[in-house]
């Protein structure tokens, strides 16, 4: 799928690591070392730690049990906040909030804060959708993020500060954040190292402590990123982006379906539901006249019967660019009814802030700039002739997409002193996983 709408900045990787390490995505075990070589005692790290995770401290200067010398080496040695500047547009209320952060080199990525108040029978719950990359390399036809093609990796602190961003604003409100996807910018499993990281900090009782069944990691089905969970034996939840069961018809929705086909992925998948024990979450992005018919819904079925598994179905989110639109809620319904009564536990997710463009990407494509008509009307052709040829059945000539291998390759980028080890052990040297506690 071409690239019609281009990085607002072109990223550069090394530029950024060549900056101070984010202080979010440095290990207490790291923090403490970095104390010790000032001849400070290991107390210290707690105390910084408390000011990042939980008081919120914008700045070294406000941890104020620390002398002003050491304030100022904490802030010559890390950068307190990677997200330079954050523009938050909220909708329904308030209810929902769109954040768009500014990179340190200029990259434009999203985070999504969905509130779901209080009903009889249940809590409140703020969930907070966060990105992995700077766009993406897998090239979702309906996904918008799809459309800016692949920037750049983010690094654990620009995952974690998001987070970071989201707790501020909640705890203005005095409320608090219980959920986190990985469901933005990105496939997260093509940045899996720093991922790991950033859901060991997540779950970590010394930073965030959110439980481990608070956290939902998702992808369009890299085989080998789910194979290497598989081996961690992670007690936080996998999703799956099917959107179709069909291979002709995933070659186009998934490109990435053209190096592992769906198969394989869902035998990934429950073979990681197995050793887990964990139900895997199926999502499912409906699409008016292409993925929505009951081929479609007897294909997930066939393919899901007897599993640990869950479908969501959610209606697609307009996205510039593209010919389609969500499928009919009857639609969507009976699509429903069809997989329950096929024995799979199925739900209709209800569309969040579509007034703020709450699709993945749809703010940063929109600011990067309007592709020229000629490229819109060639790629809406190009679809409408694909999903054409996969409903016949033919399965896709067009090749893999780049990046797709490469990025499966074990990435070993730590950037701040101490994370290689953090993942090290949650990489499965004494990996633990708090899944009882909530956040704090
Ligand atoms: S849906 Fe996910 S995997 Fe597909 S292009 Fe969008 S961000 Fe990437």
């Amino acid at each position: 799928m071409p690239n019609l709408a281009p990085p607002i900045v072109q990223p550069s990787l090394a530029a950024i690591e060549a900056l101070p390490p984010g202080i979010s995505g440095v290990t207490p075990d790291a923090l403490e070392a970095w104390f010790a070589a000032h001849g400070e005692p290991p107390f210290r790290a707690r105390q910084v730690l408390d000011a990042v995770w939980r008081s919120g401290a914008a700045s070294p200067a406000e941890v104020t049990t620390l002398k002003p010398s050491l304030q100022a080496a904490l802030g010559d040695a890390f950068r307190w906040d990677t997200l330079g500047d954050t523009e938050v547009i909220a909708t329904e209320g308030g209810l929902t909030e769109k954040a768009l952060h500014r990179l340190d080199d200029g990259v434009a990525i999203e985070s999504v804060l969905m509130r779901y108040p209080s009903a009889p029978g249940r809590r409140e719950r703020a969930t907070l959708c966060i990105s992995s990359q700077a766009g993406c390399a897998v090239g979702c036809p309906f996904c918008a993020t799809g459309e800016l093609g692949f920037g750049r990796d983010l690094l654990t602190s620009e995952i974690l500060d998001q987070v970071r961003s989201a707790v501020r604003r909640l705890a203005a409100k005095g409320r608090r954040l219980t959920n986190i996807v990985f469901m933005g910018m990105g496939e997260p499993l093509l940045n899996l190292d720093r991922v790991l990281e950033a859901v060991s900090a997540l779950n970590d009782p010394a930073r965030l402590g959110l439980g481990a069944r608070q956290i939902t990691v998702s992808t369009s089905g890299v085989v080998p990123g789910i194979r290497r969970l598989t081996g961690l034996g992670p007690q936080f939840t996998l999703a799956i982006s099917l959107h179709a069961a069909r291979d002709p018809l995933r070659d186009v929705l998934v490109p990435l379906n053209r190096r592992w086909p769906v198969a394989e992925v869902v035998a990934a998948a429950r073979e990681h539901a197995r050793a887990t024990g964990r139900r895997i979450s199926y999502e499912v992005t409906m699409i008016g006249g292409v993925n929505d018919t009951d081929a479609d819904s007897d294909a997930i079925a066939g393919i899901l019967r007897g599993q640990l598994a869950h479908v969501n179905l959610i209606p697609m989110n307009p996205v510039a660019h593209t010919p389609w639109t969500a499928s009919p809620m009857p639609v969507i319904e009976r699509f429903a009814d069809r997989l329950r009564d096929a024995g799979l536990p199925t739900t209709i997710r209800r569309n969040r802030g579509q007034e703020v463009g709450a699709a993945c990407g749809q703010l940063a494509a929109e600011r990067s700039g309007t592709p020229a008509p000629a490229a819109v009307a060639r790629r809406r052709d190009r679809l409408v002739a694909s999903s054409a040829a996969a409903l016949r059945g033919e399965r896709s000539r067009e090749a893999v997409p780049a990046g797709i291998d490469a990025g499966t390759e074990a990435n070993s980028l730590p950037t701040a002193p101490g994370i290689a080890g953090a993942t090290r052990r949650a990489a499965g040297g004494g990996a633990r996983w708090h899944g009882a506690r909530g956040p704090r």
